[in-house]
């Protein structure tokens, strides 16, 4: 089991009780009827995890990536849909580490009020975030930006974005900045759509446009090092998301054993055919192991560790490539009605597969984790 604090074991008890009794009734209800849930903003906001990632001065619980992990692992447990809206900690993970204390009194009080998004990807920039366009150019005093994003969680609800777009169109990605937007303030971002999606359903996906937008020079976040500010909430974000998955894919894989240990066929309960138990114990022994990797990965972000990035592209990619396999493997173990509605290790496996895509597909963390280790024998560093 992962080592937590007593604040963390409790904190995970809370939420999973809360998963259970609120939060599962509300998953249901975004799969059924995929709209997106504000009572469910309204509670997690009530319950203060809004603003679990804001510093403890402007009344957050400054929270780290363990607990983001615990956040996600419990609720996804329930409905993947629902732990995905914590996306919301994309502005303010950033303004937290890099932000100067002004930009800090100034901005952590509005964030306060408003649903938060990050804003990266792009129809021509996903993988390659060096193609960015949207253009932020400097007024004096001020930053202009305009241009287009797509796939953002929380995109079609959120008021609060952060943004990267670069000042220097063609230079890649030296020329990529963090932006602050508060949507209140700086109008001229709107919804092109929302998108239709395979799975999260209910949940916000939506591609946006910045139209002459301008936000005060101040609220660009780490200055020069945008590139850095976004790096550094990917990695803070990357265990989450493992822990996510490992949520979804233990559930399935509870659900493969109850359902197995009833369902009969030649005579027997069909969880005595070792084809159905040798898959069900590959799905426990993958969760074990990623779960651990998982709070590992954490653990090194919130200590700061030199393996920090390493490790959070290695639980991304494991933990989700579990979840996948996991919830494959759970409709295979409930043959024809695992292809049905009425049971949920369908939507199971829908919700697996965006986890091996999205905060960076797993070929990219592949390629981060081969670059970290061929790094570490040539000496240089992160
Ligand atoms: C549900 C969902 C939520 C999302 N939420 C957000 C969000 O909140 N904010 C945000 O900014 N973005 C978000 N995204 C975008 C997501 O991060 C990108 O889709 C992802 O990074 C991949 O970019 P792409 O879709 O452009 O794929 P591409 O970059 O076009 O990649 C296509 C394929 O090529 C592979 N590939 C590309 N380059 C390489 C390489 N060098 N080596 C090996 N393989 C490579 C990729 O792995 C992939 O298989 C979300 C996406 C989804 C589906």
């Amino acid at each position: 089991m992962p080592v937590l604090s007593p604040e963390q074991e409790l904190f995970a008890e809370t939420v999973g009780r809360v998963a259970e009794q609120r939060i599962a009734p509300i998953g249901a209800r975004m799969e059924d009827d995929d709209e997106f849930p504000h009572d469910l903003i309204d509670l997690y906001r009530e319950l203060g995890w809004l603003s679990l990632m804001t510093p403890a001065k402007y009344g957050g619980a400054e929270a780290g990536s363990t607990e983001w992990v615990i956040l996600a692992e419990n609720i996804s447990r329930v409905s993947a849909a629902a732990a995905q809206m914590f996306e919301n900690f994309g502005p303010a993970i950033p303004l937290r580490f890099l932000g100067s204390p002004e930009q800090q009194d100034r901005l952590f009080p509005l964030l306060e009020h408003r649903i938060g998004c990050f804003a990266a990807t792009e129809p021509d920039a996903g993988s390659d975030l060096g193609a960015v366009r949207t253009q932020a150019v400097d007024k004096g005093g001020s930053y202009l930006i305009n241009g287009e994003k797509c796939f953002i969680t929380n995109g079609g609800v959120a008021n609060f974005f952060a943004v990267v777009a670069t000042v220097a169109p063609g230079s890649g990605l030296s020329g990529l900045r963090l932006f602050m937007v508060d949507g209140v303030e700086s109008p001229g971002v709107s919804v092109i759509r929302e998108e239709k999606k395979m799975g999260l359903r209910g949940s916000s996906l939506a591609a946006l446009s910045f139209e002459n937008v301008e936000v005060p020079a101040d609220n660009m976040i780490g200055g020069e090092t945008g590139l850095r500010a976004a790096q550094q909430l990917l990695d803070f974000a990357r265990p989450n998301v493992a822990g996510m998955a490992c949520g979804l894919a233990t559930a399935a894989m509870e659900y493969a054993l109850a359902y197995t240990l009833e369902r009969r066929a030649f005579g027997r309960p069909v969880y005595e055919f070792q084809g159905v138990s040798f898959l069900i114990a590959d799905m426990a022994i993958r969760i074990e192991a990623g779960r651990e990797l998982a709070y590992k990965a954490a653990a090194e972000v919130d200590a700061g560790g030199p393996r920090a990035g390493e490790l959070a592209s290695m639980a991304k990619v494991f933990c989700t490539d579990t979840a996948m396999a996991v919830t494959t493997d759970a409709v295979q173990c409930l043959g024809g009605h695992g292809y049905l509605k009425t049971h949920p290790v369908e939507r199971m496996m829908r919700d697996a597969k965006v986890m091996q895509i999205y905060i960076g597909t797993n070929q990219i963390q592949r390629m981060l984790v081969s670059e970290a280790l061929a790094r570490r024998v040539r000496g240089a560093g992160r």
